[in-house]
């Protein structure tokens, strides 16, 4: 995105972050970005048990940048 938000309370200019997802199964304690999807989450499964994950299509997925208001804590997610 090209312009900063501001915070619709407070007014103040936000700052930019994104959310960390600690990320199990990835083995080495790997932190990864969040991730919006479209469509409902859905179990995947192999052999017919859960997994515990959500089936996802990568080409799909977009990462999420957050802003912070230093004043309020509000947050403002975009995935563009
Ligand atoms: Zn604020």
């Amino acid at each position: 995105m090209t312009t900063t938000p501001e915070c619709p309370q407070c007014q103040q200019t936000m700052h930019e972050g994104f959310i960390p997802d600690f990320s199990y199964g990835t083995g080495t304690g790997s932190v990864l970005q969040t991730l919006w999807h479209p469509g409902k989450a859905e179990d995947r499964t192999f052999l017919g048990f859960g997994t515990g994950t959500v089936k996802i299509e990568k080409t799909e997925a977009i990462k999420v940048t957050a802003f912070r208001c230093p004043d309020c804590g509000l947050l403002q997610n975009y995935a563009l």
